[in-house]
């Protein structure tokens, strides 16, 4: 497939670190739209020129848009798969990547590339801003020209950084560990269970220890994801029936369900019957926390071994959004229901704890 790449013009045209940018909307590239009287994405052309900084960075840039830009509250797994088949088309030209996206998504975005992405060995930066580039107070100005820095970073020759990870207001996070928990401040992300990758003041303070190393297989890219995922968040006086019809629809593969603290629920036998009956089917149920730290420990409650019993698998530490995304990844790879349930619940992209 032809795309239209812009190269923009920086301070080192020869020698320095081939970085490609992925624009794909979001705030920070939103223009105020006098007619509708809301903000609106802007076209990626314009990108460049409310960017001059881009000019003096120490590597050599170009630009690509997935068309249209959008809000990533819009976002869907055929855009991961547009996302996912430039990383490929372009992965052996570009020696990392910066994916400009919305904040309300990204995380969702950032998980399905990590699991979609096998033996990267490139990094792939998501980044955003809460303030359109077009306002004075802006923060999308250091998050792009940090994470395009950090994409371009080397050690001897090649990428400090091997996978797909959220770099914003200072922090370098695992992608598929990431959670936005803020919407009016700044700091947007966190990733509670994972220590960040790198803290981003004055100098860049790597954690290399907890930076995933470099793969030795080959790169793959894996596009075909199963869609048919349905989150049920618990909450007291919930009644499980009202779900019946949603367990029951044929295009529903799996339940993300949604527990308290290290991951219970009610011990009602109606309820635990009615996902008995759910499990029975054939829909693989995952046990994921509505805590953001801490991890899911099925044996530890008897509210919790009631899910254990009847065949919920664990999720551990990992978010609803890298649970989400790692599903859609191995439903669709038309494995047998067994070998699906051993991979959900080990760590295949640094996502969960061992
Ligand atoms: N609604 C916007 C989006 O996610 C919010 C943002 O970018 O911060 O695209």
């Amino acid at each position: 497939m032809v795309r239209d790449l812009l190269h923009i013009e920086t301070a080192s045209e020869i020698g320095g670190p081939r970085i490609l940018m992925i624009y794909t909307g979001g705030t920070l590239g939103m223009v105020y739209d006098y007619e509708l009287k809301t903000l609106v994405p802007l076209e990626f052309s314009e990108l460049s020129k409310s960017l001059p900084e881009l000019m003096r960075l120490e590597l050599s840039l170009s630009i690509v848009s997935i068309d249209p830009p959008i809000d990533s509250s819009d976002m869907q797994p055929e855009v991961w798969q547009e996302l996912a088949s430039i990383v490929e088309e372009y992965y052996a030209d570009f020696d990392g990547f910066v994916v400009l996206h919305g904040t309300d998504t990204m995380a969702f975005t950032a998980s399905a590339l990590s699991f979609m992405c096998e033996n990267l060995a490139k990094p792939v930066i998501f980044t955003g801003a809460q303030l359109p580039i077009g306002v004075a107070r802006t923060d999308a100005r250091e998050n792009i020209i940090t994470a395009l820095e950090l994409a371009a970073d080397r050690v001897e020759g090649s990428s400090v950084l091997h996978e797909v990870c959220i770099y914003f207001n200072g922090r370098l996070l695992r992608g598929n560990r990431a959670k936005k928990y803020e919407s009016s401040q700044f700091d947007a992300f966190q990733s509670e269970n994972y220590p960040m990758l790198a803290e981003v003041g004055v100098y860049c303070q790597y954690n290399f220890p907890y930076l995933q190393s470099k793969p030795k297989g080959d790169f793959k890219v894996h596009k075909k994801l199963e869609k048919g995922i349905v989150i049920v968040k618990l909450f007291p006086g919930m009644d499980l029936d009202v779900y019946e019809s949603v367990f029951q629809h044929k295009s529903v593969r799996a339940v993300i369900l949604e527990t308290y603290g290290s991951g219970n629920a009610s011990t009602k036998p109606s309820f635990l019957e009615a996902l008995a009956k759910a499990s029975q089917k054939g829909l693989v149920l995952y046990n994921v926390s509505q805590c953001v730290g801490g991890q899911v420990r099925q044996q530890d409650y008897a509210s919790g071994l009631g899910l254990k019993n009847i065949g919920v698998i664990s999720g551990k530490d990992i978010t609803t959004e890298a649970a989400v995304a790692k599903l859609m990844f191995l439903l669709g790879q038309n494995l047998d229901s067994e070998e699906t349930k051993r991979l959900l619940e080990i760590n295949l992209r640094g996502e969960m704890a061992n």
